[in-house]
């Protein structure tokens, strides 16, 4: 090929030279070298000869197949090579300075008949983006060649025009036979089938009829409705906001807002995943913009360190859910970090608007964040199905926006039929609850389907499920395979996505039928199979048969297995923290505690398509029931995924009737096997918060599985948060820790050294206080300690005093660092290794939580216990902690909940513990 157009030697890649022709000097006719490649302008040699810089030659040189020698006046613009050593070839670039017209036509003719035509399975669409040439249409030809032997191939999948509305199925034109034929729709956004919705249509369609087919009009002059400004309420509602504004598109919304917002000193930091739009919208914005690793919070930090003095105001972007792997930002986590920093949070909620969160409300929603993110953009043309794009923010934001940002008030505003549509979709979406229980089942029914098989899906949490392929000519390839095979199909080549992560995007939708699904996976297995891409082949049939199973679990792997399913439940959840290691679980699962020994314990699993979906643990204490002469069983650590109504009843019934096989008439739920020690409840409010120290922490459907199977509730545990930041508490501590009605009361800090005769003295008082609460038992020293051995290396003295009379404990209060950061940073993994870098992280708590409190019967009333809890949080505030949490009180417990109130404590969480009647 001989064309000597790029600048770069990437941007020639496709146009390299096989030219080898002899040149010569006009002057004294010797051989020159050979050009190896050729334009108008001028050629690439290669020579011995000892060339200079701006050197004048004229060359003579025959072009084969046009006759006559041409002959060049000609510069020597570049030399490139070992120019010193006349022996080694060089490379020269030679600017042709005067051609005759005939001379030209030659060059002109020989390029074209012995251009070779572009392969376009050596080439990207990146390759055409950057020619530079004369001709400014020049990349438009070049380009031309690429897509005409892509289109010969069977590879143009883009722009197949549809002539039925988009829904599961729909009809598409089919390039090759010029026909219409049906195709599965899995490239569609159209998640909730609302473009197609009966009640949309016939909004838009009397909406048309009343007001027209357009707005005539920009938003800011002639061109807002009624409708426009309903509209902008109704979706400022969705999305907890105050306000919103509504513009031509999302694209166009990304661009208008970084550029009105992110001013010359500003900076937009963003997720290296952000949708173009965002990118976009950076690039045309005054201000400056940088990216942290996806979804990767210290990456974050960093970036924000390095900004923090040299930018005046920030914001950090990030997509709710990203358009091209389906996954969801850690929106909370964004959150804390921008507070720490003074940023500001915008989220893009294109693709997750009418997906997650409550009723598809998005991604705030999603995380129990509503009016948290201070900039929420979205799409009307996805879930929606309408066009536009918005944000919802505060009123004063919106308000500025509506007159500063150049894409919205010089563009005409989006037809009132479409505002109307878009109300009405949304309307549809907050009230049709069985739209996306379709779309939910949908998509794990898919995502479960396809792992099986052993594609490569990342780690969706969305409708949009990426399949990786990795490589752009197999991509193209297996395009071609599905478009003949009927799926339509999106394939998302370089640069949309980096290379090496090539893939497929299969967007579900709620209209999709368990049919066209299970038609997709036959048609994906069958073309991932032919390119090699399925790792291990599970026969279909196996799959299709979608059976939930419940099992018991008995093997300490099972087990293990069912612990580390908590991973999996709690991936999206950022407030949760793993406390104990996984074998740590498993042992206290097992039944290897010394407590548990002594009770009848089993552990079941309920399983989707081979998957566990949820599991829970099922417990008899005879020494309970005879204590109390009652005959209770209970249910406890359960996790389970959200949706799973019908296979989490299955999982409670079957481990219920192991409770009714050994006799019990009642069932309490969920307690962790032993309530004093490990606890219980659901966590009933407060989801978005980060637990205190060893809280339980669950999301907030485990409430309705209970419900549903039956449960009512029967007691509450509550979550003081005290705040020790007041001079007012610290008058009231200082005072109250002076006094005491006893003369004889010593407070003392445990003494880690005396450990087991220390353990003794708090569990005498333990048994002695806890009998009186809500079904309290008495522990045994053995099951006690080893619980407390599991915490030694946590306690620190000061948090934990003793109060004493006359060397006779009558009272304990305990609390700790929370340490729930340090052990969110750990993982699970508590090894002692591990503990080094929490003596290093201690000093970053900047809170406590107080667990353990009691006094013995006779010393109650007594002030001892207000004493005890005012010397702890005084020790807290000497610590320079802020709050303290006071967690774990039963609502009947009036002396805590006292000292608590008296503390300023307010109650901003509970847990509810459930019961059944088993004689129903
Ligand atoms: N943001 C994201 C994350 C998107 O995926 C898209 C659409 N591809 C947009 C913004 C732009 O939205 P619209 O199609 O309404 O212009």
């Amino acid at each position: 090929m001989a064309l000597v157009i790029m600048e770069s030697g990437d941007k020639r890649k496709f146009q390299r030279s096989d030219l080898d022709i002899d040149v010569f000097s006009m002057n004294g006719g010797q051989f020159i070298g050979k050009a190896k490649n050729i334009s108008r302008e001028g050629m690439y040699l290669e020579t011995e000869e000892n060339v200079v810089r701006d050197a004048k030659i004229l060359l003579r040189y025959k072009l084969p197949g046009t006759g006559l020698p041409i002959k060049a006046y000609s510069v020597v613009k570049w030399i490139r090579g070992n120019r010193f050593n006349n022996k080694l070839k060089h490379g020269v670039g030679i600017r042709f300075v005067s051609l005759n017209k005939s001379d030209l036509r030659k060059i002109d003719e020989f390029i074209k008949a012995s251009s070779k035509k572009i392969n376009s399975d050596n080439h990207s669409l990146a390759d055409f983006a950057h020619i530079s040439d004369k001709d400014l249409f020049r990349k438009a030809e070049v380009f031309w060649e690429y897509a005409e032997d892509m289109q010969q191939k069977g590879f143009i999948n883009y722009r197949r025009p549809l002539v039925s509305s988009s829904k599961n199925r729909s009809q598409v034109i089919d390039e090759g036979t010029g026909k219409p034929r049906d195709m599965i729709m899995m490239g569609s956004n159209n998640y909730l089938g609302l473009t197609t919705h009966p009640r949309v249509i016939e909004v838009a369609k009397s909406v048309m009829e009343k007001y027209g087919v357009g707005a005539g009009s920009v938003p800011l002059l002639a061109g807002t409705y009624d409708l426009h400004r309903e509209l902008e309420l109704k979706l400022a509602e969705l999305k907890g906001c105050e306000d919103a504004i509504v513009l031509s598109s999302g694209y166009i919304t990304n661009l208008g807002f970084l550029q009105t917002m992110v001013k010359r000193g500003d900076i937009a930091i963003i997720d290296r995943y952000s949708h173009a739009s965002i990118i976009d919208g950076c690039l045309i914005s005054e201000g400056s913009f940088k990216t942290f690793k996806h979804s990767d919070i210290d990456s974050l930090r960093d970036v924000l360190q390095g900004a923090k003095d040299k930018y005046r105001g920030k914001i950090i972007i990030a997509d709710g859910v990203y358009s091209m792997d389906g996954d969801i930002a850690p929106l909370a986590q964004i959150i804390e970090v921008a507070k720490e920093y003074g940023a500001k949070v915008m989220i893009d909620e294109a693709h997750a608007t009418g997906v997650i969160g409550e009723m598809g409300r998005g991604t705030p929603s999603h995380f129990h964040l509503e009016g948290k993110v201070d900039i929420v953009m979205g799409t009307l043309s996805k879930a929606l199905g309408g066009i536009g794009g918005f944000i919802a923010s505060s009123r004063k934001v919106i308000n500025y926006l509506r007159y500063y940002t150049r894409s919205f008030f010089y563009s005409t505003n989006i037809p009132p039929s479409t505002a109307a549509s878009v109300i009405a979709a949304i309307e549809v979406m907050c009230s049709d609850t069985q739209l996306h229980k379709t779309l939910w089942e949908n998509i794990r029914f898919m995502k479960e389907n396809l792992k099986t098989m052993g594609f490569n899906i990342g780690d969706s949490g969305s409708a949009i499920i990426p399949i990786f392929i990795g490589d752009e000519l197999t991509l193209k390839k297996m395009s071609k395979r599905f478009h003949e095979e009927g799926v339509y199909l999106n394939a998302i080549p370089y640069p949309a996505v980096s290379k090496g992560s090539e893939r497929f995007r299969l967007s579900i939708l709620a209209t999709h039928t368990k049919e066209d699904l299970e038609q997709t996976l036959g048609v994906l297995e069958k073309v991932g199979k032919e390119f090699g891409v399925i790792r291990k082949i599970i026969p279909l049939q196996y799959l299709r048969n979608n059976k939930t199973i419940v099992q018991e679990v008995k093997s300490e792997k099972e087990i293990e297995e069912s612990v580390r399913f908590s991973w999996r439940v709690y991936e999206n959840s950022p407030a949760w923290v793993p406390y104990f290691l996984v074998k740590e679980q498993t042992r206290l699962i097992s039944g290897e505690y010394f407590y548990f020994r002594k009770i009848t314990n089993k552990r079941f699993i309920v399983r989707e398509s081979g998957d566990i979906v949820g599991t829970i643990s099922a417990f008899v204490d005879k020494y309970f029931n005879l204590l109390y002469n009652k005959r209770v069983g209970y249910l406890g650590f359960f996790e389970a995924l959200p949706n799973r109504e019908k296979a989490i009843n299955l999982l409670i019934n079957k481990a219920i009737e192991f409770l009714k096989r050994e006799n019990c008439k009642e069932v309490w739920a969920p307690i962790n096997g032993i309530f004093e020690l490990i606890g219980g409840g659901t966590l009933s409010d407060g989801f978005e918060k980060e637990p205190s120290f060893l809280q339980v922490y669950n999301p907030s459907y485990y409430r309705e599985y209970f419900v549903q199977s039956g449960f009512m509730p029967l007691k509450q545990t509550l979550h003081y948060t005290i705040n020790l930041d007041s001079q007012e508490i610290l008058e009231r501590v200082n005072s109250l820790s002076k006094k005491s009605l006893i003369p004889e009361l010593r407070i003392r800090k445990i003494n880690k050294s005396d450990w087991g005769n220390e353990v003794r003295r708090i569990l005498k008082v333990f048994n002695e206080s806890f009998v009186h609460l809500w079904f309290g038992i008495p522990l045994e020293y053995q099951e006690f300690i080893e619980f407390a051995n599991k915490f030694k290396r946590l306690i620190i003295p000061d948090f934990w005093l003793i109060a004493e009379i006359n060397d006779e404990p009558v009272g304990f209060i305990g609390g700790f660092p929370n340490y729930v950061k340090i052990f969110r940073e750990l993982n699970g993994n508590i090894k002692f290794t591990k503990f080094l870098k929490l003596t290093l992280l201690i000093h970053r708590i900047e809170g406590g939580s107080i667990l353990l409190f009691g006094v013995v019967d006779k010393y109650r009333k007594t002030g001892v216990g207000p004493l005890l809890s005012s010397r702890l949080c005084r020790a807290m505030i000497e610590k320079g902690y802020s709050s303290t949490a006071a967690a774990w009180i039963l609502e009947d417990n009036t002396d805590c909940r006292r000292v608590a109130e008296w503390l300023g404590g307010k109650v901003d969480r509970t847990w509810t513990i459930y019961g059944k009647n088993l004689n129903d």
